[in-house]
């Protein structure tokens, strides 16, 4: 793996080359897709499809990351006005960021640009990386607050894999994410998978949603939906996508959501 600097990135910014990938999210098997996580890529001058783990950490280590958000947030926000009469009604459009940009005073400026240029059927959702230390003050609760108070869904992602404190969880939260590398475990009775339940425990007394990502095989999902499992993400149900896979795959998934509406 070739890492990026944060000059590539500012080039790839300046030429266009950062595009956004759409992973959907379902709330059970078969059903209808509830709404998608971006996943930002970089396209190399020779077209290559560079993922996050090359430029992840130079990105989030740099001001750039703001810049990066909101060049996804546009492009996202012209193929959702594109795809909107597709669009199932209650649909959530989830972006990565980390502490450092929540406590960006830009974000807001940037979501509530997105909000406005999307259909009011859109959620707009915020997942809060762990891989950079958060405040843990006042400031940072308000942000978050404010941020909720626009309409804007918060939730943990990959949740006890990075600078997880408990005083996270007493922030108003919309939703918890159970990361891949408790659901890859196959094992019963593994620790992951005590974690795992504990996790979904949680998220029922806290009242918030739970979504497993990851998910790979039809095993895991049985296993997570008997845990009670909101939502789904994951290569059984789809692979991030392009936007013009996504179209297609949105327009095959109107079939489902036609049918259900009738
Ligand atoms: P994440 O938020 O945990 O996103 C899920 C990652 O798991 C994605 O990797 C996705 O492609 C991958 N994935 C999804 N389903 C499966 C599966 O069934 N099996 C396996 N093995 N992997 C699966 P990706 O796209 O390489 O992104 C890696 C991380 O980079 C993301 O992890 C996220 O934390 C970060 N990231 C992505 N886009 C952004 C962004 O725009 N801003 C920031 N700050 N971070 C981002
Ligand atoms: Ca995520």
């Amino acid at each position: 793996m070739d890492t990026m600097t944060l000059q590539n990135i500012m080039t790839a910014l300046q030429e266009d080359r950062i595009e956004a990938f759409f992973q959907p999210l379902f709330e059970i098997w078969g059903g209808e897709c509830t709404g998608i996580e971006i996943l930002v890529r970089i396209i190399s001058s020779e077209k290559n499809i560079i993922l996050p783990e090359s430029f992840i950490t130079a990105l989030e280590n740099s001001s750039v990351t703001l810049s990066v958000t909101e060049r996804l947030m546009n492009k996202t926000a012209y193929t959702l006005s594109v795809l909107h009469s597709i669009l199932p009604s209650n649909f959530t459009v989830a972006f990565n960021i980390c502490a450092d940009l929540l406590n960006n005073p830009e974000l807001k400026r940037i979501c509530n640009d997105f909000q406005q240029k999307t259909p009011s059927n859109i959620t707009l959702c915020l997942e809060l990386t762990e891989r950079k230390p958060f405040h843990h003050d006042r400031e940072e609760e308000v942000n978050i607050l404010t941020l909720r108070q626009m309409g804007v869904k918060i939730v943990l992602d990959d949740f006890g894999t990075g600078h997880s404190n408990m005083s996270l969880l007493t922030y108003a939260i919309d939703g918890l994410k159970i990361p891949k590398a408790f659901i890859a475990f196959d094992e019963k009775m593994s620790i992951q998978h005590i974690i795992e339940k504990n996790m979904v425990m949680l998220a029922k007394e806290m009242d918030i949603d739970i979504t497993a990502e990851g998910v790979e095989t039809l095993n895991q999902y049985n296993r997570l939906k008997d845990l009670g499992i909101n939502y789904f993400q994951g290569y059984l149900f789809s692979q991030p996508l392009s936007i013009h896979v996504l179209s297609e795959y949105l327009r095959r998934n109107n079939v489902i959501f036609t049918k259900k509406t009738s």
